[in-house]
């Protein structure tokens, strides 16, 4: 069996539902599993109406409620027409008159806890599910809609409640493995569980890939589908670089490196307990029938490419700490290091000398209290609009020559690089540019890596032709000046993750 899992802008009208049902129709002989995200922007919504309320308006909750049922009921006409629209309105509306009775109660307690906040949620999810298996039910397949809530078992960590594994697979089982027996295709929405209790739980926002994940883990999927609005990941931002293109394979630690460093396509954390299974996952455009998109796996995939991708974080700023005079080294990293603990900030790049250190964090997520704090122990100074441009790959470990081709690439794209890190793990190759300078790096580092036309052998030809492939540079600078590692590698995050798993 397989899961197939569509996001919220996948179904997100009519015309949008229509296209989900053609594309599970084509997979129809391999028993698929649907996961269904809320209706493009129903989430955000319902947040709205709920904060709304809580601060004593139900009027204008009730009033964006409105809207949302009218949306929902407007979209099951188009799709099933008016006779069966008619026969799914009332599950569709007991569901409305649930909300507005829950809105109507908050504006009363004026309080919206985390628990009642996955109540309020878990609505986006059961509409949009079940519009989506009528809409199959009358395109002539044979639908079965599930309640997520009797398959997913979670702790109650409301808002982003942790899986429990065994408990889920065991009642995946048993509700959906009969109807796949009986050829059926089970609909369900993602994002939602319950605890052992049985009281709704949310995986947090963006959870319905989660969901696609946990449910093909316990149900032991051969692949896992992520139907989305974009071809699969990409070599680099197509904004920035037209001759982006979308990567074919690529493995686990890649993807989780990418999107924490700026790829925003989806969180590969969350595929997690699928990656621990081998099962592999695709991520797909559902604007396309025909699309390919992209394949992650657990293991580096065999690629000719030296590296998977290209990203760019933009808004970073880069604190700079010299230590104030008669400060010992020891007592002045500790220092630093603790006021970071103190504010929470989160870095990215770090180098350190005997007296002074430099790193990056997001301009958005620099404390003012940070920079107070620091300046009582050491000169601050601070420069605003950089950015980290990160070169992902794994095939680049333990190869002599990359960085040297990296960083002459970005000398004849006349740019300057402000810090350099290449973490232990070598699975990337990030450095600091202005924020300006980010079109021109990307296009000519890509230009160089991906060159058009050609999907092997990218850089290793051109590298040779330069005469550098005998001597090792790595870019994490000499010994004296600087030592630079990623402040939170793939690895450290996956572990984090597998824990919660
Ligand atoms: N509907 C939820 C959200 O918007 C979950 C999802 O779309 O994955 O966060
Ligand atoms: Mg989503």
């Amino acid at each position: 069996m397989i899961v197939m899992k569509f996001g919220g802008t996948s179904v997100e009208s009519a015309e949008a539902i229509e296209r989900v049902s053609k594309i599970v129709g084509s997979r129809s002989k391999e028993s698929p599993v649907v996961v269904v995200s809320a209706m493009a922007k129903v989430t955000d919504q319902l947040v709205a109406m709920g904060n709304k309320a809580a601060s004593g308006d139900s009027s204008e909750a009730l009033t964006s409620l409105a809207a949302l049922r009218e949306r929902h009921r407007d979209t099951a006409k188009a799709l099933l027409g008016e006779k069966r629209a008619a026969a799914l309105a009332p599950r569709l509306n007991a569901h409305i008159a649930e909300l507005e009775n829950f809105l109507r109660g908050l504006a009363a307690v004026r309080e919206l806890t985390p628990r009642g906040s996955d109540y309020l949620l878990s609505f986006g999810e059961l509409l949009s599910s079940l519009i989506v298996a009528d809409a199959f039910i009358v395109r002539g397949l044979s639908a079965a809609w599930v309640d997520s809530r009797e398959c997913l078992v979670t702790d109650a960590t409301h808002t982003r409640a942790v899986p429990q594994m065994g408990a889920t697979r065991e009642k995946s089982k048993k509700k959906i493995g009969p109807l796949l027996t009986k050829k059926r295709i089970p609909v369900m929405g993602g994002f939602i569980a319950a605890s052992q209790e049985g009281v709704p739980t949310t995986l947090g926002r963006g959870g319905s890939d989660y969901s696609a994940a946990i449910i093909g883990a316990a149900l032991d999927a051969d692949r896992i589908e992520i139907w989305t609005d974009v071809e699969g990941m990409m070599t680099t931002d197509p904004r920035l670089c037209p001759g982006a293109r979308t990567i074919k394979r690529i493995s686990f630690n890649e993807a989780a490196e990418l999107a924490y460093f700026g790829a925003k396509v989806l969180h590969p954390l969350t595929l997690l307990p699928a990656i621990h299974q081998n099962i592999p996952v695709y991520v797909l455009n559902s604007r396309n029938l025909k699309s390919t998109g992209t394949e992650i796996t657990a293991q580096t995939p065999h690629s000719s490419d030296t590296f998977r991708a290209i990203t760019a974080k933009k808004g970073i700023s880069i604190v700079n700490v010299v230590a104030s005079r008669g400060v010992g080294v020891h007592g002045f990293l500790r220092s630093v290091f603790e006021a970071m603990d103190r504010h929470a900030a989160s870095v990215d790049i770090v180098a350190i000398s005997e007296v002074s250190m430099s790193f990056t964090i997001e301009t958005k997520r620099l404390p003012d209290a940070l920079l107070k704090d620091l300046e009582e122990i050491a000169d601050v100074t601070c420069e605003n609009e950089q950015a980290i441009i990160c070169l992902v790959g794994e095939d680049i470990h333990g190869k002599p020559g990359i960085a040297a081709s990296v960083f002459n690439t970005v000398a004849n794209a006349a740019v300057n690089i402000r810090m350099i890190s290449q973490g232990a793990s070598e699975i990337n190759i990030s450095f600091v540019v202005q924020e300006s300078d980010v079109p021109r790096v990307v296009r000519h580092l890509h230009d160089y890596f991906f060159p058009a036309n050609t999907r092997a052998g990218a850089g290793s030809a051109k590298m040779k032709k330069t005469g550098i492939t005998r001597k090792p540079a790595n870019g994490s600078g000499t010994k004296r000046s600087q030592r630079s590692s990623n402040g939170r590698s793939a690895l450290s995050a996956k572990r984090a993750a597998a824990a919660a798993v």
